[in-house]
């Protein structure tokens, strides 16, 4: 039997996903289990937008489409990047996906040559250094790490570039860790770009849910038009993670290269979301705003709670909906103590070395889940610390 292409290999899969897999099947087995596992937001799209989709249905709007995506959803999206992120960024330069992950994937299609090094952050979505691979690059990554509140070191990001470095990917908000890197980090990360002709994917999934202040893209700075890939979508700011909807927003010299690449694999996105994600944008009944204002109270609770267990140690995100949880204190592996809150406690959080190597002594907990399901699990995660707090002083003793 002939054996598969090697690039198959490359490729990994998300921990989020097994987590929740385990998550079920303790479920059937009659366990209660807070979900806090997967990146998800536990809303659901406007009313408005689900009449949009409707309406759209009603009128045969479910047709084939233009591949980069139905004229009305790229003016959205233009002038939407404009009103919120201050980009003049204009819509011929939109192409619509089914998802951010496809835009992601485009995106690295497009620029990514084999052989090329490909700067990302670590810990990061565990996606980037899998597609990387997959294309016969390298990832190599730079850390983000506590000490730094997890903001990128300019100065270890120069030392690991080499001539082979083509493509740096960025991730602000970041997933797991919530860092949106400050504007000075942006400045300098953009020079750098521009001195190394460097293109940048920059996945701003999570752009909306911040906490506190303008959300700062580094599309907007100076010569980062021309060589920014920016990847957004529905899923997380719109809570349309099964609608499937995402875009690129490219350099004019990638537009026909990729439009070529979505006639070759999914044709165009799915016409009645379309229609229904320039209800989402105009946001007539402001749901983002409400929703961000949710996720920051929970945030707030959640943090609190969590750095009142023995061991636990947790700086605020300033965006997304993840707590990113130092766990040394307590003694166990983040492996053996996310095995032991799922098993035991009934919390399904996980283990940070999913998003790298460095998120070896971290857990991942989403608060994308009610504030009494977050009240339920640091009470569940408080019972079960007496188990390591034991062992703890019987080491000291
Ligand atoms: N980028 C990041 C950083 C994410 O965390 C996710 C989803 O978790 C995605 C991209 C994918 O988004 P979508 O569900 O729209 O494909």
């Amino acid at each position: 039997m002939r054996s598969p292409a090697t690039r198959l290999q490359q490729l990994s899969g998300e921990g989020a996903l097994a987590v929740f897999a385990r998550a079920r099947e303790l479920e059937r087995k009659g366990r209660s289990i807070v979900h806090l596992e997967l990146g998800e937001p536990d809303f659901h799209p406007a009313d408005l937008v689900v009449e949009a989709a409707t309406r759209a249905l009603r009128e045969g709007r479910d047709r084939y489409v233009a591949p980069e995506g139905i004229p009305a959803l790229r003016e959205a999206i233009s002038a939407y990047l404009l009103r919120t992120r201050r980009l003049g960024l204009p819509a011929e330069n939109v192409l619509v996906t089914p998802g951010c992950k496809m835009a992601l994937a485009l995106a690295c299609l497009a620029v990514i040559e084999p052989g090329a090094e490909v700067l990302y952050p670590e810990p990061s979505f565990p996606i980037y250094p899998s597609l990387i691979r997959a294309l016969g690059a390298v990832p190599v990554p730079f850390r983000l790490l506590e000490n730094t509140a997890f903001q990128p070191d300019l100065e270890e990001i120069a030392a690991k570039a080499s001539p082979r470095t083509t493509t740096l990917v960025l991730n602000s908000p970041n997933n797991p860790t919530g860092t949106v890197y400050t504007p000075a980090v942006l400045e300098r990360l953009a020079a750098l770009a521009v001195q190394r002709d460097w293109h940048l994917i920059a996945d701003e999934v999570y752009a909306r849910i911040v906490f506190g202040g303008e959300y700062p893209s580094i599309c907007a700075l100076p010569g980062m038009a021309e060589r920014t890939l920016l990847v957004d979508g529905f899923s997380k700011s719109f809570a349309m993670t099964g609608w499937r909807l995402g875009y690129v927003v490219a350099p004019p010299d990638l537009r026909d290269g990729l439009k070529l690449l979505i006639m070759n694999s999914f044709t165009c996105a799915a016409e009645f979301t379309q229609h229904a994600a320039v209800e989402a944008l105009r946001d007539a009944g402001g749901a983002v705003e409400k929703m961000v204002a949710q996720y920051a109270r929970r945030r707030e609770q959640f943090v609190a709670g969590l750095n009142t267990i023995p061991g636990f140690r947790c700086l605020p995100p300033d965006g997304a909906f993840y707590a990113w949880v130092n766990i040394t204190g307590t003694g166990m592996s983040a492996e053996a103590l996310g095995t032991l809150l799922l098993e035991e406690a009934g919390v399904a959080g996980i283990a940070g070395a999913a998003f790298g190597p460095s998120g070896k002594d971290f857990l991942r907990f989403s608060f994308a889940a009610s504030s009494e399901l977050l009240a339920e699990a640091v009470e569940r995660i408080r019972r079960i610390s007496a188990r390591w707090e034991t062992k703890r002083e019987e080491i000291s003793c």
